[in-house]
């Protein structure tokens, strides 16, 4: 049977939600996309029509992050992954130091690709209270010659984020946002680059957003392979060699659906009305549900919680996969459950979320 309509709340972490009306648009371009005859899979990259996708999603995410002039949009390959070792390769000379705020996973895998290339130190680490909180900012001293400061805007996998931004002085900030880029305005005038993976709140996988500040482009190292360079890809509008197109097209419509939903800052109240939903669930069931998070480092857009116990988590998870919710349960490597927020996920789901939790605690308690 052909299913016509989505029919399951999907909460997954990443690739998560897409728009179902960006996906529907998708659908009725796929085959004869614009009038080319072909989908805009089989078009070449240095075709009008393309590039036209191509810049339109630039300049959506211009227009969206209201970027200063400064600063250029790259569509790089290779997941925020491979940006944990292309900053320090760019940036970080032997004998230098770079600062990195340890608050999970995702900062501890970038803090060891940097150790490949010079002498990256913790400015700080919440690992002694197991990533449930984000690090105060009188926590935090930096050097005003490091080569750069780096912090993860959002950690996915623990549940927290970034409140106030660090002030790094003269010290680039340099933020992986791949779990909360565009949901809520940003001042990017404070960082000199900002990467992401699409897939969590921009597109599907295959993309990776990187806005760099102009003089931090400059500074990079040029005796490095071409394509790791980020003076390649800016010189060449991220068209030195072929780019993910498919995804760089779902990306562009994934902003014109945020630009048609009111902009940034009508996603942000969105995004706050959906997570408070489900943290009410949390805060108002008397212990049955255990938020990971400390209160004010709180994430909006992965939120993690326990319960009494495994076997009355692996009950709640068989529970809530039969009654149609996707992807709650928490990264393989903290366990526990996880209800992923992103931008395309709607009110709907959270509301059926909460109601769900509420119903389970009742029949469990
Ligand atoms: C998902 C995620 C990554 C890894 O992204 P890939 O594109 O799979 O390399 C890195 N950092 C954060 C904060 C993430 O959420």
């Amino acid at each position: 049977m052909t299913q016509t309509i989505q029919s399951v709340y999907n909460f997954n972490a990443g690739p998560s939600a897409l728009p179902l009306a960006v996906l529907e648009k998708a659908q009725t371009e796929l085959i004869n996309f614009r009038g080319t005859g072909m989908s805009i899979m089989e078009l070449s990259h240095r075709s009008k029509p393309y590039e036209d996708v191509h810049n339109q999603a630039i300049e959506r995410l211009k227009k969206l992050y209201s970027i200063p002039e400064n600063y250029e949009v790259l569509f790089l390959q290779g997941g925020a992954s491979h940006q944990f070792s292309m900053i320090p390769m760019n940036f970080l000379q032997s004998g230098k130091k770079a600062g990195y705020i340890m608050t999970g996973v995702w900062a501890e895998k970038a803090f060891s690709e940097a150790k490949l290339f010079g002498e990256p130190y913790e400015v700080a680490s919440t690992a002694a209270d197991k990533h449930n909180r984000i690090p105060k900012l009188n926590e935090l001293t930096f050097n005003d010659d490091d080569a750069y400061i780096h912090i993860t805007t959002n950690n996915t996998i623990y549940g927290t984020q970034w409140k106030d931004l660090p002030d790094t002085g003269n010290v680039p900030l340099i933020a992986d946002m791949s779990s909360d880029i565009m949901s809520k305005p940003v001042d990017v005038s404070k960082f000199g680059l900002i990467y992401a993976g699409a897939q969590k709140n921009l597109g599907p996988s295959g993309v990776t957003v990187v806005i760099i500040r102009k003089d931090l482009l400059e500074k990079g190292n040029p005796n490095i392979p071409t394509t790791l360079k980020y003076t390649t890809h800016a010189d060449s509008n991220s068209l030195y060699h072929t780019p993910p197109t498919f995804g760089i097209y779902m990306l562009g419509e994934v902003l014109g659906w945020i630009e048609e939903s009111g902009g940034v800052e009508a996603i942000a109240q969105r995004n706050e009305e959906k997570a408070k939903l489900i943290y009410d669930a949390i805060d108002n069931s008397n212990g049955f549900y255990q938020g990971h998070a400390q209160l004010e480092s709180r994430s909006l857009m992965n939120i993690t919680f326990r319960l009494a116990d495994e076997t009355l988590e692996k009950k709640f998870l068989a529970e809530a996969k039969d009654a149609g919710f996707v992807g709650l349960n928490g990264h393989r490597s903290v366990g526990g459950c996880r209800a992923s927020t992103y931008n395309a996920v709607p009110l709907e789901a959270c509301k059926a979320l909460s109601e769900f939790m509420l119903q389970f605690q009742k029949n469990n308690q």
